[in-house]
């Protein structure tokens, strides 16, 4: 027997059988993230469940000849034999590897028993033919080896990446990994500590020296705070190689609108500086142990300096941390990016820039307004409405940006000086009944928009209370936003629904849900969250209202109320609830809004349900302000 562990993220894989046994593969294949077909003519309640969830695709039939192909790996787990053996026999001819439960003599390979403590894994095996003894070692391991080992192991993740940083000699590389195990690991006992900061530092310390400390701003996670204060050293000896620092555009605040790249950034950076404005954009699966500093940034919310964000950000990135600077639309595009990057090129540090969606692009899109149209619009101008006090007075060309009829002006930051814009455009020459809109909280389930003119929108706009994030847009481009209006057409597009997702393995970050996916297509912002609840959920969670969660049972419904005290937390939030257990262990806890589903209710029926409630509450208030068909 030849040992390995497969890395099945994404990989297909097969489970023929519907049964308990099945479920188990099922379960043990979904937490690593597999991508998982199940052909059973009959199942159980749960495998029925995970494929209402969308967490696999279910055929009901008997197995075929054929079935096999294109799959990694196989799983048979019929209680017939024949089945079993034909499920087997085209597998192993087709070079898949094919397993049969308990039948060692139909199997390419054996599954080991196993003790997982966060990432760190035992596997027992015996060639499947001692199944007994494997179990009961599993049972005495599982009892020596206590929870602590999980984040022990995390712990000396982070120092092998901090050691490695140092760039050390083999020898003294060696010598540093011996101190942490003997210091941390009673062998006899089998019983692990985690090291504390001060143990961790007076290892390192002879390699590296203390780097300018500032405090640490507004930082949410401890977690990974222990290996923060190391610098390069003046001296002959190497530091920690600084850490790549990525400018990240998160987008106009619907996080599906965020780049691959930018999600591939966020998902392994060591540390996180975002935005206010960008916090909605955040992955939820972003780990429990990146380090989250939020930054501020809105309009009338007290924000960190630039020159503090500057020194965050290469604090972090001197200690070798990967960095992401998270920040809204487009980092250059009214964004300061371009001052970060400098700040960083000065400190010899390296950076990139991954672009994103600018709200000027994003927003206009999603309240129908194309910003070039065939004979109407041939030039589109981004402009601030709200000019930095440096430089010598000010800069904007109204005038000019007055005399062209063919073009659509999108201006940031200017809902306060809208009425001032508006009449410098119009002493210019612009007609006052050129088409003009805001929109405000654009591509978010908050998305509000007001169609008026030039010489009107100001007023709409405060009629209307608009709230900032806004652009205005204002040219013949904004007639379209009437009959364009696919956003506020689709039935969910003013829900902002949470729902936890699929249970997962540690550290692995669950595909979407089939159900996450059906209301994010019937227009929700939906927020999928791991359970228990990641800081970065927290901070998406904490960024704007959410108007209902979705919850699939009891266990669920006291994992949500343990946030009852968190800024995510809104008591007029609407709890869907799937099957009787659920809903009488919400309404047990004093819930109010709680609304009852059927136990294993289809996407669609949970998007109905959802929908009929959102069309009450449109009428109920706020009438005409996010309308909604
Ligand atoms: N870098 C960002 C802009 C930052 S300036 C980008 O490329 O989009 C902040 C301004 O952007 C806000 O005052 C507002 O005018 C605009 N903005 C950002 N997100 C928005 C949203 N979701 N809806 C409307 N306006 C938005």
């Amino acid at each position: 027997m030849y040992p390995v562990m497969l890395s099945l993220r994404g990989r297909p894989a097969l489970v023929v059988g519907g049964g308990e046994v099945a479920l188990r593969k099922i379960e043990g294949l979904l937490a690593e993230g597999a991508r998982l077909t199940v052909i059973a003519p009959e199942t159980v309640g749960a495998i029925d469940d995970l494929a209402h969830r969308g967490s696999l695709e279910l055929h009901r039939r008997c197995h075929r000849a054929g079935d096999v192909a294109g799959f990694a790996l196989v799983f048979a787990a019929t209680d017939d034999r024949d089945v079993n053996s034909r499920v087997f026999a085209e597998a192993r001819d087709a070079g898949i590897w094919v397993n049969v439960a308990d039948d060692p003599e139909l199997c390419t390979f054996y599954l080991p028993a196993r003790v997982q403590r966060g990432s760190l894994q035992l596997a027992i095996a015996s060639e499947g033919g001692a199944p007994f003894v494997v179990r009961r070692l599993r049972q005495l391991l599982a009892r020596r080896f206590g929870p602590e080992w999980s984040e022990w192991v995390e712990a000396a993740t982070r120092f092998r990446q901090a050691v490695r940083a140092l760039g050390l000699p083999r020898a003294a590389v060696e010598r540093l990994h011996d101190a942490f195990f003997a210091a941390t690991v009673d062998g006899e006992r089998l019983r692990a500590r985690v090291p504390r900061a001060a143990e961790l530092e007076a290892w390192l310390a002879p390699h590296a020296d203390e780097a300018p400390c500032s405090p640490d701003q507004g930082s949410t996670s401890g977690g990974g705070a222990a290996l923060v204060p190391f610098a390069p050293r003046a001296g002959p000896a190497p530091g920690p190689r600084p850490g790549l620092v990525s400018l990240v555009g998160g987008g106009p605040g619907d996080p599906s609108l965020l780049t691959l790249r930018a999600r591939q950034r966020l998902l392994t950076a060591d540390a996180i500086v975002y935005d206010r404005l960008a916090a909605g954009a955040l992955p939820c699966d972003v780990g429990a142990e990146v380090e989250l500093h939020c930054v501020g940034k809105e309009a009338g919310h007290h924000s960190v300096p630039q020159e503090e964000i500057n020194a965050l950000l290469a604090r972090l990135a001197l200690a070798g941390k990967r960095t992401v600077r998270l920040k809204g639309g487009d980092p250059f595009v009214f964004g300061r990016g371009s001052e970060e990057a400098e700040a960083l090129r000065d400190l010899g540090i390296p950076y990139e820039i991954v672009p994103g969606v600018t709200a000027a692009i994003g927003v206009t899109a999603c309240a129908g307004i194309p910003v070039t149209h065939r004979g109407e619009s041939v030039r589109l101008t981004l402009v601030t409405a709200h000019e930095s006090s440096k430089g010598d007075g000010p800069q904007v060309r109204w005038d000019l940006l007055a005399r062209d009829p063919h073009a659509t002006l999108v201006g940031y930051m200017g809902v306060a000086n809208l009425p001032e814009v508006a009449s410098k455009l119009i002493a210019a020459g612009m007609p006052a009944g050129t088409p003009a809109a805001l929109v405000a909280q654009g591509t978010r389930a908050g998305q509000q928009t007001v169609v008026s003119t030039l010489g009107a929108l100001h007023a709409a706009g405060l009629a209307a209370g608009v709230r900032p994030p806004a652009i205005f847009v204002i040219g013949p481009t904004v007639r379209h936003a009437a009959t364009l209006d696919w956003f506020a057409s689709r039935p969910l597009c003013r829900e902002r629904i949470g729902l936890f997702r699929a249970a997962t393995g540690p550290g692995t970050a669950a595909p979407a849900t089939g159900l996450g996916s059906a209301l994010d297509v019937a227009g929700a912002e939906v927020i999928e969250a791991p359970r228990p609840l990641s800081p970065a959920a927290r901070v998406v969670m904490g960024a704007a209202p959410l108007t209902g969660w979705l919850l699939r049972s009891a266990e669920e419904v006291e994992a949500l109320q343990e946030e009852r005290d968190t800024a995510g937390w809104s008591s007029e939030m609407n709890a869907y609830c799937l099957g009787s257990a659920t809903v009488v262990r919400a309404r047990a806890l004093g819930w109010r809004n709680v609304i009852e589903l059927a136990e294993g209710a289809a996407p669609e029926a949970i998007v109905a349900a959802i929908a009929a409630r959102s069309h009450l509450a449109a009428f109920g208030g706020e009438k005409g302000v996010r309308r909604c068909r």
